[in-house]
């Protein structure tokens, strides 16, 4: 796995506006924020891309999510926000080290800007579904 700028966050060789540490988690605020309050929270295990992170970062991860979500709302006053994850370039993920985006979004637009382009799933639901089903 690439050096990434998050390993030398997790390593302190470069800095970060900490926020949250425990023994698997680092979270700490995005260096170019779409909004205010904008955090990243991230594994300090070195894996790329959420597929490849072990369940136990994982569930690390997921325990301490909802307690920053509800610290930065209170902080900066906002009601909404969005949970981001990237996976590969194609998925706009530049750093290629797992991390969760916290992004507030305020009344004035200010946030994520998402394009969502709905379809309507047919009959291949249910064989998609089994199909992704049986490779758990
Ligand atoms: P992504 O496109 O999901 O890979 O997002 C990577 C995020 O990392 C971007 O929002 C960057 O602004 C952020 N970022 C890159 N370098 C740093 C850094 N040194 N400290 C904090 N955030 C960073």
């Amino acid at each position: 796995m690439a050096d990434t700028i998050f390993a030398k966050i997790i390593a302190g060789t470069i800095p970060c506006h900490k926020v949250y540490e425990d023994d698997r988690v680092l979270a700490f605020l995005d260096i170019s924020p779409i909004s205010k309050g904008h955090t990243l929270v991230i594994p300090k295990e070195p894996a790329e891309t959420i597929d490849q992170l072990s369940d136990e970062s994982a569930a690390a991860i997921g325990r301490v999510l909802p307690r920053l979500s509800r610290a930065v709302m209170k902080v900066t006053g906002a009601y909404a926000y969005n949970i981001l994850q990237n996976n590969q370039a194609l998925a706009h993920q530049a750093v290629m080290h797992v991390h969760f985006h916290i992004i507030p979004r305020y009344e004035d637009g200010t946030g994520l800007g998402i394009g969502w382009k709905s379809s309507k799933l047919g009959d291949e639901g249910k064989d998609l579904a089994a199909k992704i089903a049986a490779k758990l």
